[in-house]
């Protein structure tokens, strides 16, 4: 990731504190207006509402008016987005944001001119309202970045971090199709038999992360202790989501280079079916759902991935409907829960075949996804329509 040190000066960051305070105040708004909904209800209003709601509340609220439309917008856009996410069944449901607890803002629609270089180590950066901001200049800076984020970490540092779409990767061309399952064991199967795993923490970090949550449930609220030890834990944490990020962008640039289409589940249809599959697929997906905290962890790495191979692989990725890809068998397409024996062994009982659990659900979805290209061919050629997702970070209207 491109992120780099903001250094403002006390001005500045008492600018860079009201942005912040303005984009936790309308998403707080937000949360507020969609935790009043309960079904059978008129829905909750969706972004493109909200937006117009919000140019009522600056007309009514000169504190809110004094700041930057862009940023009070983009908070609204990153909650259309969390709830997108809670609907996808990869994140948890947007909550409350606290003053001081993971505060920060985004800026879009930015021009090549808004960030230059001072010195060697420097470099500036166009906020508006607050005007050029200076930060370390640590690494180069992505060509292209159409947006950025600026926060601020518990310890009171400030960053900014520029996001870029990455360029499509050309097709292989090989007519290859590879089918990409969320694992329980491993992070992803694939239908080559493959397993990827993402790296985690070591075990020498697991055992420092414990120790320092002891520390912490001991440590005295307010003393600079826990604020050491609330620190120490940051890092760790926010190592680990690096390595997770890193995994993410070498395996969707792998795949988009080997394969010309890549086929992974669909996560809205899983939703969908989720009282269904929670019975049909008793032994799969119920100690999915109990993994617990790391669950949403890698549900929200999945989640990135297949963003990622979209980008990378525009209209080459298939979501494929996720109903019984776990339960039906690949060699004779017998389909019985029975089938599925462990978390990590398919053994067949019409036919006797057996696989990893999760590798014998991709071949399912490189299957199905090879039958729609077979069924499609004559009429769309593969790479021929590009689905690209919309951007979140884009202010077009819902
Ligand atoms: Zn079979």
């Amino acid at each position: 990731m491109s992120r780099f040190r903001l250094q403002p000066t006390p001005a500045q960051e008492a600018a860079l504190a009201e942005h912040c305070a303005h984009a936790r105040h309308v998403w707080n708004l937000a949360v507020e207006q969609h935790a009043h909904w309960k079904p059978g209800r008129k829905m909750a209003p969706g972004f493109a509402e909200q937006c117009r709601q919000l140019t009522e509340a600056r007309a009514a609220s000169p504190w809110l008016a004094a700041g930057s439309v862009v940023v009070q917008q983009q908070a609204l856009k990153d909650f259309a987005q969390a709830m997108a996410n809670f609907f996808g069944g990869t994140h948890r449901r947007p909550t409350w944001r606290k003053r001081g607890r993971a505060e920060g803002f985004r800026i879009v629609a930015v021009k090549a001119g808004d960030v230059r270089r001072r010195s060697r180590n420097t470099g500036e950066v166009k906020i508006p309202k607050v005007g050029w901001v200076r930060f370390r200049w640590s690494r180069a800076i992505p060509d292209g970045a159409k947006s950025y984020r600026v926060t601020r970490d518990r310890a009171g540092r400030w960053h900014v971090a520029f996001a870029t779409v990455p360029q499509p990767i050309p097709v292989p061309g090989t007519g290859q199709v590879v089918g990409v399952d969320r694992g329980v064991a491993v992070s992803a199967a694939l239908s080559t038999g493959e397993l990827l795993n993402v790296r985690g923490l070591r075990d020498t970090e697991k055992a420092r992360l414990r120790r320092l949550l002891r520390k912490l449930a001991r440590a005295k609220r307010g003393s600079n202790r826990r604020t050491k030890v609330k620190t120490a834990i940051a890092r760790l944490k926010a190592r680990e989501a690096d390595r997770r990020k890193d995994w993410v962008e070498k395996t969707s640039t792998d795949l988009a280079r080997r394969f010309d289409v890549i086929a992974v589940e669909d996560l809205k249809i899983r939703n969908m079916t989720r009282t269904a599959r929670g019975t049909l697929d008793a032994p799969g997906r119920n100690v999915r759902q109990k993994a617990g905290l790391n669950r949403g962890i890698l549900a929200a790495g999945w989640g990135r991935l297949v963003q990622r191979l979209e980008q990378k692989a525009p209209g080459r990725v298939q979501k494929i409907n996720p109903r019984h890809t776990s339960q039906t068998c690949n060699a004779c397409k017998h389909v019985a829960s029975e089938s599925r024996e462990s978390q990590a062994l398919f053994l067949c009982v019409a036919c006797g075949h057996q696989d990893h659990a999760d590798v014998n659900a991709a071949k399912n979805m490189r299957d199905t996804a090879a039958g729609h290209a077979a069924a499609a061919r004559g009429g769309l050629p593969l790479g021929g329509p590009v689905n690209r997702e919309p951007q979140p970070d884009l202010p077009s209207a819902a």
